[in-house]
């Protein structure tokens, strides 16, 4: 037998949500993000799954050439532009669409050598200052990009810090505004959790990524609440038992103590997995489909749950980790961490498997 874990990823649970982010935004053109490996969902099957979207937006030049070469025709952003000069030639040779958010960036599309011009996105410093020009930069940003051969279409465009909470985009929206409102250019604003709160961000293109996947950009909710599916499920089997006594540990470390007879499923699951090890005693987990929770410290290779109220579960009783049945953000949230990272590190040694 194999090892019977496997992340179980839904090519309809993709395209419903691509669906429910174009009824949130019904006059924008969907971007959907693709970047980390479509959230760990597989590149280039997120892509066929979303091919009704009208653009894909990724971190690197790779990615964006892969989705060319297996027929992607749509606009392909790259969300932090170029990283060096020489991906210039490629960028070109796959027309390419560009953020620019720095001053290298703007001169290397002035000093190029001659050849195809191509769409920039321009990114504005609405107030999260990690990448982008601050608003009073912009003019002379503009200019510039208006004088570069190697520019065609220019996009002005931002990205939210506080889009999740409540009021966390008034600021940088009229941040936005104030340095946008002089050129008559498209732009893009909103990621999930703007795209679904706020339609003042829809704009030209909205840039969904975590919402496409059927999670939640917003704590305290999750991706079913919102009408989403979750995209991937990840399941294992029951391996081994054991019955423990009151006082007896287990696991690594010895951190959990049995306050009384107990009986513990080990699970094929593990850190090396993707499986979150800052995760601990009490974090949701499902067998045969009811609710029971981890025990003691997670291994590399498996994890330990409490079966003591679960008696016909045993040897190969089914388990999901998250997903369908239990949403990745409640996962994640009994980790100290986001829905996002846990899909992002989902393993590469895991199987995949499409379902419908
Ligand atoms: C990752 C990313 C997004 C998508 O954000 P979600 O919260 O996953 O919807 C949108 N825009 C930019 C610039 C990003 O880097």
């Amino acid at each position: 037998m194999t090892r019977p874990l496997e992340a179980r990823i839904s090519a309809s649970a993709l395209a419903h949500n691509l669906a429910a982010a174009k009824r949130h935004a019904p006059g924008a053109r969907v971007m959907a993000v693709i970047k980390a490996n479509g959230y760990g969902h597989g590149l280039l099957r997120v892509a066929r799954a979303l091919m009704a979207a009208d653009g894909f937006a990724v971190l690197t030049v790779d990615e964006a050439i892969a989705l060319r070469t297996h027929g992607v025709t749509q606009p392909i952003l790259l969300l932090e532009g170029l990283f060096s000069d020489p991906e210039l030639a490629a960028a070109r040779a796959h027309a390419l669409a560009l953020v620019v958010h720095s001053p290298g960036q703007v001169e290397a599309l002035e000093t190029c050598g001659p050849g195809a011009a191509l769409d920039v996105f321009c990114k504005i410093n609405s107030g999260m200052n990690r990448l982008g020009f601050r608003p009073e930069a912009l003019p002379g940003v503009v200019e510039r990009l208006r004088g570069a051969a190697a520019v065609e279409h220019i996009t002005l465009m931002t990205h939210f810090a506080c889009a999740d909470e409540a009021g966390g985009i008034d600021v940088p929206l009229g941040q936005f505004w104030r340095a946008a409102a002089a050129y008559r250019m498209p732009h893009s604003l909103a990621n999930s959790a703007a795209l679904m709160s706020d339609a003042r961000t829809h704009g030209d293109w909205v840039r969904p990524g975590i919402m496409l996947y059927g999670v939640s950009p917003f704590a305290g909710r999750t991706g079913s609440e919102l009408g989403l599916r979750a995209a991937m499920t990840l399941v294992s089997r029951v391996i081994a038992i054991q019955s423990v006594r009151a006082g007896d540990r287990v696991g690594y470390g010895g951190s959990f103590e049995a306050p009384h007879p107990m009986r513990l499923g080990i699970v094929a699951c593990g850190y090396a997995d993707g499986y979150p090890r800052h995760s601990g005693t009490g974090a949701p987990v499902l067998v045969d489909g009811r609710r029971t929770q981890l025990i003691g410290r997670v291994s590399m290779d498996m994890l330990c749950v409490d079966l003591t109220a679960l008696p016909s579960a045993g040897v190969g009783s089914a388990v999901t980790l998250w997903g369908d049945g239990l949403p990745v953000e409640v996962v994640a949230a009994a980790a100290g961490t986001i829905g996002y990272e846990l899909l992002c590190a989902l393993a590469p040694r895991v199987s995949v498997v499409d379902v419908s």
